[in-house]
C-alpha cells in the first residue's frame, strides 16, 4: 500500500533518493599521470559491499514506490556501470516511472549506451577543463573519455550532470572548467569539497583539502557570475543536507548535518516507508542516538 504523506514527518521533503548499486569501480584502468598523486586516491570506494539479484532488486524498487515524493532516483557507487545488472536495473526503474540519473566515470558508458534510453541525465566528473588537469586526478585519458561521452550524450539529446571535486590543484582553472561547462548546457554542476572526516585524519589532505572559506567563496563567486550553470556545492561532507542513500542490499543511510559519518535508519527490504521516517526523525532529534 502507498505511504501517505503526512506518515512521512522530515523526510517528506526528499524528493530524491541515491542508489549506491556497487561500491568497485574500474577507474584503475587508466594510467596515473606522472607526478600525480595517482588515480581517484580522493575516493573513499571500497571492496564490494552490496549484494542484490535481480529478485533483490525488483523487491527494492517495489519498497521504494512505496514512497510517493520520491519520482527521482540517482544511481551511483563505486561505478554503477560495472554492477552486475546496471541495464536491468535502469529498465526496470524507468519501467516503474522513475526519473533516472547515473552518476558514472563514463569509462564503459559507450559500451553501455543502451542504457541511455532509460535514463534521464548521466553526470559525469569534471576535474579540469584539459588533459592536463582533468588527467591529473583521473588518470591519462579521462579528459579524451570526458569529451566522447559528451558528444554521445549530446547525440542522444540527453541531460547532463557534472561534478567536480575542487582541490588546491585545480582551483586555479575553476573559471575554465565553467566556460567548458557552459558549451555543454548541463542541467547541474555539483562541486564538493573534500571529505572533512578525511582531512581530519589527515589522509592526502596536502593533495585534495582546501580551506572550507576559499572553497566556499569561490563557488559562491562562480553561481554568481554563471547562473545558467545551476551550480550547487557542498562543502566538507560532500554531500548536500538530508540526502537519503540506499544500498543495493536495502541499507538506508542518512547524510544528516551533525553527524560526521552518514547514519544507518534502516532497511528498505525489510522496514516500511513510516519505520524508516520514525528512526530518521529520531536521529534528527537526539544526534546521539
Ligand atoms: S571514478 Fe568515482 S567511484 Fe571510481 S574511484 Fe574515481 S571517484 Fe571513486
Amino acid at each position: 500500500m502507498p505511504t501517505k504523506k503526512s506518515d512521512l514527518n522530515g523526510i517528506a521533503s526528499i524528493k530524491s533518493l541515491r542508489v549506491i548499486v556497487t561500491t568497485r569501480c574500474n577507474a584503475k584502468l587508466l594510467k596515473p599521470q606522472a607526478d600525480s598523486p595517482g588515480v581517484c586516491e580522493f575516493c573513499y570506494r571500497q571492496k564490494e559491499q552490496v549484494s542484490g539479484d535481480r529478485e533483490t532488486i525488483d523487491q527494492l524498487l517495489k519498497n521504494i514506490s512505496k514512497n510517493p515524493n520520491i519520482r527521482s532516483l540517482i544511481f551511483t557507487g563505486g561505478e554503477p556501470l560495472v554492477s552486475r545488472h546496471p541495464r536491468y536495473l535502469l529498465k526496470s526503474a524507468f519501467s516503474i516511472g522513475f526519473h533516472n540519473t547515473i552518476h558514472t566515470n563514463g569509462l564503459t558508458l559507450e559500451k553501455n549506451k543502451e542504457t541511455l534510453k532509460y535514463l534521464i541525465c548521466v553526470s559525469l566528473p569534471l576535474d579540469g577543463s584539459n588533459a592536463e588537469i582533468a588527467d591529473y586526478y583521473r588518470g591519462v585519458g579521462y579528459f579524451n573519455t570526458l569529451q566522447n561521452c559528451l558528444d554521445l550524450l549530446h547525440a542522444n539529446a540527453k541531460n547532463i550532470g557534472l561534478h567536480t571535486l575542487l582541490t588546491p590543484y585545480n582551483i586555479a582553472d575553476l573559471e575554465n572548467m565553467a566556460v567548458f561547462a557552459q558549451k555543454h548546457a548541463p542541467m547541474y554542476w555539483f562541486i564538493k569539497q573534500f571529505r572533512a572526516a578525511n582531512l581530519a585524519a589527515g589522509s592526502n589532505s596536502k593533495h585534495y583539502g582546501l580551506e572550507t572559506s576559499q572553497f566556499q567563496k569561490s563557488v559562491q563567486d562562480l553561481i554568481h557570475k554563471y547562473p545558467s550553470l545551476n551550480i550547487f556545492a557542498s562543502a566538507s561532507s560532500g554531500m548536500p543536507s538530508q540526502t537519503l542513500f540506499v544500498y543495493l542490499d536495502g541499507r538506508v543511510f542518512a547524510h544528516m548535518p551533525g553527524h560526521q559519518d552518514n547514519v544507518l535508519v534502516g532497511n528498505l527490504l525489510s522496514d516500511s516507508w513510516e519505520e524508516l521516517a520514525i528512526s530518521f526523525a529520531n536521529y534528527q532529534t537526539d544526534p546521539a542516538h
